[in-house]
């Protein structure tokens, strides 16, 4: 079974973790669909997550039902979203979705990459890295020679 996105099936056991509404969800589908072409067509997705501390493929944290994804209202800025790696949830802040659905699928790469071990403090960059690795940063940004803002990869968001 895919990974989860709570509608108002799941109780999460995070202060502040809650249901999408009717229109996140409709960005949250096309995520979903856009996740699963990805790791068909892009072999680099896989293999940097396996580089990751705990060595899963993205292929198979998309295909783990247990990892629930709710609508986190709290999370404050500069965050997009938050991870809890005990317990398999995961939390996107509206912010995400204000900025459209490419910036909703970088949030939820990065953070199944905190779910996978990318360490989230002390300015780590390898969380946001997965996006870049996904194909949705382009190799400037990567160096650090720009940000373009047309694409959902921030170079500069660590943690
Ligand atoms: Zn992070």
């Amino acid at each position: 079974m895919p990974f989860q996105f709570n509608i108002g099936d799941h109780v999460s056991p995070l202060a502040g973790f809650v249901e999408f509404n009717a229109s996140q969800y409709s960005q949250l589908k096309w995520c979903r669909s856009k996740l699963f072409k990805m790791v068909r067509e892009n072999q680099s997705c896989d293999a940097y997550f396996c580089s990751l501390p705990n060595s899963r493929t993205l292929t198979h944290l998309i295909n783990d039902g247990s990892i629930w994804v709710n609508f986190g209202p709290a999370i404050e800025t500069p965050f997009y979203g938050k991870a809890y790696f005990a317990a398999s949830e995961i939390g996107i802040a509206d912010r995400a979705f204000r900025m459209g659905r490419w910036t909703v699928l970088a949030t939820i790469i990065h953070e199944l990459a905190h779910i996978n071990g990318a360490p989230g403090r002390g300015g780590d960059t390898r969380a946001e890295e997965a996006v870049y690795h996904c194909a949705l940063g382009i190799s400037d940004e990567y160096y650090g020679l720009v940000d373009d803002p047309r694409t959902p990869y921030n170079p500069e968001y660590g943690d």
